[in-house]
């Protein structure tokens, strides 16, 4: 398919950039015009990685060759230093045009995100900071140089929901670490350089204050990338099976000192929802994707459909969808801080809820407004539809955990007992 519509397209995810009206700052303006030069070539590479799910490779040496392999690495240690908000902004251009590269992008960044003034915020020793500042300065010098890192936390357990310790053991030994374990939906298998692991330290009883941060450079003896790879969407994500058997690491590894993820994850709730930007960006496209198709803007598409009064409606209510979930994305990004209010966090879960779930709902319209014919491989839509069904699936937020917090959160108190069902 010829995406060149998307060029003249893109400016409606433009508007919908700004919040409260307010511009974009001149970094933000410049890092999505960036993304915006490159996007139409890689919506049309997307068709042959959703087709063989293959991990879009090329993407990514482009997003290198643009500097955004440190997007969130700080300036003062060679990065572009974008913050959490700009992240989240530039995430959903990329997203509109390839949800893949977007979902596994988010995968690599959050490994910098997390770890830069995130990270510098928390409680920690002097010798903790000594240690993280010249452990980070290593990982994003790799980065920097064109390592991909991936996020591999799931282990098919209630683990990376929060229910439980991580399975996936470290324990002690000769001044470093060895870990065995295994993670689930390793997006980017075989195509990283490093896997950002959470897993335990081998203690009595561990507790989640135990969760360790590693990095395993892909080529350690004992790791290895097993089973298949053939699922319903955001098949470029490539999200294999890793298996740990007696993998060796030194402290250097630590992407974060001991201890402090747990701090991290419960103070900073905000960091478990850089997935939304994708699927923000999945349903500008389909939405997007749909007026362009009922107005013939784009090629293959000669006849006009929009005089019908059920595609106006139709399409009103995507639009009505998309400003809510647009309202609350920006809301709740710009919401992002240390120990944010309860509120603040109960909002963060529904833009999560909102995003996902609207993003699903907009792509299966857009099917039903276009009809048949736009259902063809031959047109992103379809693909847009399929991958939109992922984002309610990603742990520790899905969308039915981010109701069963929400329905708890609103109407417990902190530390309030729990009633007995009657
Ligand atoms: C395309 C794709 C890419 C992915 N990439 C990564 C990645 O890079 N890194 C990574 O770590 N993971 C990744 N994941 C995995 C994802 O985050 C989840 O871990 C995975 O989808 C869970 O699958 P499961 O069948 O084990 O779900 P289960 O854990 O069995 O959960 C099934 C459903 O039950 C519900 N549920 C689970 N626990 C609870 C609870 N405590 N309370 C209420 N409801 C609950 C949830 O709604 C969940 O969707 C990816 C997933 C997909 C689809």
């Amino acid at each position: 398919m010829n995406s060149d519509y998307l060029r003249d397209y893109a400016a409606s995810a433009d508007a919908n950039a700004l919040a409260d009206g307010l511009p974009l700052t001149p970094l933000q303006k410049k890092l999505m015009g960036q993304v915006d030069e490159m996007g139409v070539a890689w919506a049309e590479r997307a068709f042959a990685h959703d087709r063989e799910a293959s991990f879009p490779q090329d993407n990514f040496n482009d997003l290198h060759k643009m500097g955004f392999f440190g997007l969130c690495v700080p300036e003062r240690l060679g990065g572009i230093g974008a913050d959490y908000r700009t992240y989240m902004l530039v995430a959903t251009r990329i997203g509109y045009y390839c949800g893949a590269t977007a979902n596994t992008f988010n995968m690599h960044n959050a490994n910098a995100l997390w770890t830069s003034s995130m990270v510098d915020a928390l409680d920690m020793t002097p010798e903790q900071r000594a240690q993280h500042e010249h452990n980070r300065s290593v990982h994003y010098a790799r980065m920097l140089a064109g390592s991909i890192y991936a996020q591999p936390f799931s282990e098919g357990s209630g683990a990376a929901a929060g229910r439980h310790p991580f399975g996936t053991s470290a324990v002690r030994r000769d001044g470093g670490w060895v870990l065995n374990g295994k993670k689930i939906f390793a997006s980017l298998s075989g195509s990283a350089q490093y896997y950002g692991v959470l897993c335990t330290e081998d203690v009595p009883n561990p507790t989640m204050a135990h969760t360790l941060f590693m990095a395993i450079p892909a080529d350690s003896p004992g790791l290895s990338i097993v089973g298949d790879w053939d699922p319903l969407g955001m098949r470029g994500t490539v999200s294999r099976t890793l298996l740990l058997n007696n993998v060796e690491l030194s402290d250097e590894a630590a992407l974060m000192p001991r201890g402090i993820y747990a701090q991290a994850a419960s103070r900073y709730p905000h960091m478990f929802m850089t997935l939304t930007p994708t699927y923000m960006g999945v349903a500008q496209a389909a939405y997007d994707f749909a007026v362009a198709y009922l107005r013939a803007d784009m090629p293959g598409v000669n006849v006009k459909r929009r005089m019908y009064p059920t595609k106006q409606i139709a399409i009103a209510d995507m639009y009505i969808k998309l400003q809510q979930a647009w309202s609350l994305f920006h809301r709740t990004t710009s919401e992002f801080k240390l120990d944010p209010s309860r509120s603040e966090r109960m909002r963060a879960l529904a833009c999560q809820y909102t995003v996902m779930e609207y993003c699903a709902e907009i792509c299966s319209s857009a099917v039903k407004v276009c009809g048949g014919q736009a259902m063809l491989k031959t047109f992103a839509l379809e693909r847009l539809f399929r991958d939109s069904r992922c984002g309610a699936l990603m742990l520790p937020w899905t969308a039915e955990i981010c109701l069963d917090r929400l329905g708890k959160g609103l109407l417990y108190n902190e530390g309030e007992p729990r009633d007995d069902a009657v």
